[in-house]
C-alpha cells in the first residue's frame, strides 16, 4: 500500500493546479489520482483535447445527464481525463466581477474578497495582450489571447458591428475588472491548442520526482477512520481495488462528483445516506445542495444562401457583458455570438446565446444509488425564481435585437428559433426559458465554503471540511455562488490559492 502527504481526487482545473503549487515543495509528496486516460505529451494527445476551436463532448466525458424543471433529460458535459473540464472546454478564460468575490468574504471567509484573489488570477495567467496591466500576470502556466478582427469569423465581426449599431460600448480586454460592454474573448488557447491545465500546470510539473500522476483509477469512496479521512479506496479499468493512505486528502473531483463522493463516504444529509444503506460518518446538510449555473438559450439563425459557416472554426470568439435594467448585479448578463449552428453540409445556420450571469435560484444534486459507478440526480431549478425568468426573458429580447440588427440582420434568411410564427412576446419567451434554458456548464456550489455557524457550510475557507480532519475540498463545489462568468479561471484560482497554502504554510492543514 503507497503513502502520500497530499493526494488529490481528481486532476481538473483547481486539481491540476494544486498538484503542481503543492509539489513545488520538494518536502511534501503529492498523488494525483484521475478517473480517466494521461496522455503525457502533445504527440499522443488525441485531437478531440487539442482542437479548441469546439468542445470535446464525447470521448472523454462522463455521460452525465441533468433534469430541468420542465422537458427532457439534458446531457450536462464533464471532463473525464487529465486536464479534467478545462481540457474539453470552449477556453473562454473569463474572470467573474470584483463584487462575485467580496459576496463570497462577505458570507464569512474573508481570504476571498477581491483583493485577495487577484494575485492568484494574476498568478496563474500570462495575459498575452494586458499583461503590463496592474491587474493582469505576464508569467503564469496559462497563455491567454484575444482574437484580432482580422481573425473573426463572418459572424463574430458582424457581432461586434451590431453591438456598435446598438449602442453599446466596446471593451478591448473583458477581463478589466470595471469593464462592461463588446469585444474579443479572452481566450486560454495558441491558434488550436487548447491550454488546459494539463498543458500549463501538468507538462512542466510532472518532472518532479515527488508527484505521481495515477490515471484510470476512479476513487470509490474515501477511507475514513472515526473523524478522520486517512486515504482513498480506487477502483482501476479492470475493476480491481486499492487503497492508497494519505496525510490529506484533497478532494477536487469537480461540481457535481466531489458532492457523490463525500456522500459516498458517508458526508451529507444523513437520510439520504441511509436512505441508500450508507453509513453516516458526518451528517453536513448542505453537500449536494446549493447547486449555482448560468441558464442560457439562444436564438438561432437560417443563414442565407451563399453565407460561408465553417464548422472547423473557432464556435465563439466575441463576448457582450451587460446588466439587465434596473438590476443592482453589474454585468448580471452576457449574450454571445455562436459562430455556427445546424449540423456540418446542412444549410448555413448560426446562433446568438443568451446567458443569465447572476443567478438568484438554486439547483440540488442527489444520490442515485451507493454504487461507486452511478451517476448522481443533477436537478437544476433554473428559471423557477422570477427574478431569474425575468432577466433572462429580457436578455432573449436583447439578443433578437441584435438577430434583427445589421450585419447580422442581412446575413439571416429567417429567424429558426425562437419560432416567430409562435410569437415572441414576454409570456411565450418565459415559457420557453422556464422549458428549454440549459446549463452553461458552469456547475458549482455543491459543498459551499462557509463558517461552522451556517449550517449549509461543507467546508471553512481554506476548504477544510467541518468535522473530518485530513480531508479538504478545492474545485468548483466550495464557491458560494457561481461568479459572473465562465468559472474555469475561478476554479484555476482556487486551485492557486489552495495550492499555495498547501505549499507554504502546510502546518495549516495538519501536515
Ligand atoms: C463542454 C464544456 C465547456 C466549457 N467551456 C468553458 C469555457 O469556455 N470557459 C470556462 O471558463 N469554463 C468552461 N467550462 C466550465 C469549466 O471548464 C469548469 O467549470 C471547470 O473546468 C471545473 O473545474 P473543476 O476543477 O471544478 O472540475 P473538473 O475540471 O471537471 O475536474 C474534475 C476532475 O475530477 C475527475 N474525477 C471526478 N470524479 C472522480 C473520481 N471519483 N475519481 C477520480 N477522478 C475523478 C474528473 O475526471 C475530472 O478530471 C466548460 C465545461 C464544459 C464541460
Amino acid at each position: 500500500m503507497s503513502r502520500f502527504d497530499i493526494l488529490i481526487v481528481g486532476a481538473g482545473s483547481s486539481g491540476a493546479a494544486i498538484a503542481a503549487r503543492a509539489s513545488e515543495n520538494p518536502n511534501l509528496s503529492v498523488c494525483l489520482v484521475e478517473a480517466g486516460p494521461d496522455y503525457p505529451d502533445l504527440a499522443r494527445t488525441p485531437f478531440d483535447l487539442i482542437n479548441s476551436h469546439n468542445n470535446s463532448y464525447n470521448d472523454h466525458d462522463w455521460k452525465f445527464r441533468y433534469e430541468p424543471t420542465e422537458g427532457r433529460s439534458v446531457i450536462f458535459p464533464r471532463g473525464r481525463v487529465v486536464g479534467g473540464s478545462s481540457a474539453v472546454n470552449t477556453t473562454i478564460a473569463l474572470r467573474g466581477v470584483p463584487e462575485d468575490y467580496d459576496e463570497w468574504a462577505s458570507a464569512g471567509n474573508p481570504e476571498w474578497t477581491w483583493e485577495k484573489v487577484l494575485p492568484a488570477f494574476r498568478r496563474l495567467e500570462r495575459d498575452l495582450d494586458f499583461g503590463d496591466d496592474p491587474w493582469h500576470g505576464d508569467a503564469g502556466p496559462i497563455s491567454i489571447r484575444r482574437y484580432p478582427r482580422e481573425e473573426l469569423t463572418t459572424p463574430q465581426a458582424a457581432f461586434l458591428d451590431a453591438s456598435d449599431r446598438l449602442g453599446y460600448p466596446h471593451c478591448a480586454d473583458a477581463n478589466e475588472p470595471w469593464g462592461f460592454g463588446a469585444g474579443p474573448h479572452p481566450m486560454n488557447k495558441l491558434g488550436r491548442l487548447r491550454i488546459s491545465c494539463a498543458v500549463g500546470y501538468l507538462a512542466p510539473a510532472r518532472i518532479r520526482p515527488n508527484l505521481t500522476i495515477k490515471a484510470h483509477s476512479h476513487v470509490s469512496r474515501l477511507v475514513i477512520d472515526s473523524s478522520r479521512c486517512t486515504g482513498v479506496e480506487i477502483l482501476d479499468e479492470s475493476g480491481k481495488t486499492e487503497r492508497i493512505e494519505a496525510r490529506l486528502v484533497v478532494c477536487s473531483a469537480g461540481a457535481l462528483q466531489t458532492p457523490t463522493l463525500l456522500m459516498r463516504s458517508g458526508i451529507g444529509e444523513r437520510s439520504q445516506l441511509e436512505h441508500h444503506g450508507i453509513r453516516c460518518v458526518r451528517e453536513l446538510v448542505g453537500v449536494g445542495k446549493n447547486l449555482s449555473d448560468h441558464p442560457a438559450l439562444s436564438v438561432a439563425c437560417r443563414g442565407k444562401e451563399g453565407l460561408k459557416v465553417d464548422h472547423d472554426a473557432p464556435i465563439i470568439q466575441t463576448i457582450l457583458r451587460y446588466t439587465a435594467p434596473g438590476s443592482d448585479k453589474r454585468n448580471d448578463l452576457q449574450i454571445e455570438q455562436i459562430s455556427f449552428a445546424g449540423k456540418p453540409g446542412g444549410p448555413p445556420m448560426f446562433a446568438i446565446a443568451a446567458v443569465l450571469e447572476y443567478q438568484y435560484g438554486r439547483g440540488e444534486l442527489l444520490l442515485s444509488s451507493a454504487d461507486p459507478l452511478a451517476a448522481p440526480i443533477v436537478r437544476n431549478r433554473f428559471c423557477e425564481d422570477e427574478r431569474d425568468l425575468t432577466r433572462l426573458v429580457g436578455c432573449m429580447q436583447d439578443t433578437l435585437r441584435f438577430a434583427a440588427t445589421s450585419p447580422l440582420k442581412g446575413m439571416t434568411e429567417s429567424i429558426a428559433f425562437p419560432d416567430p410564427a409562435r410569437g415572441t412576446d414576454t409570456a411565450t419567451l418565459a415559457s420557453l426559458c422556464r422549458k428549454l434554458s440549459a446549463s452553461g456548464y458552469h456547475p458549482s456550489g455543491t459543498a459551499k465554503m462557509g463558517p461552522k455557524e451556517d449550517a449549509m457550510a461543507v467546508v471553512d475557507q481554506y476548504g477544510r471540511c467541518h468535522g473530518v480532519d485530513g480531508l479538504v475540498v478545492a474545485d468548483a463545489s466550495i464557491m458560494p455562488s457561481v461568479p459572473r462568468a465562465n468559472t474555469n479561471l475561478t476554479c484555476i484560482m482556487i486551485g492557486e490559492k489552495v495550492g499555495e497554502w498547501l505549499r507554504t504554510r502546510p502546518t495549516q492543514y495538519g501536515l
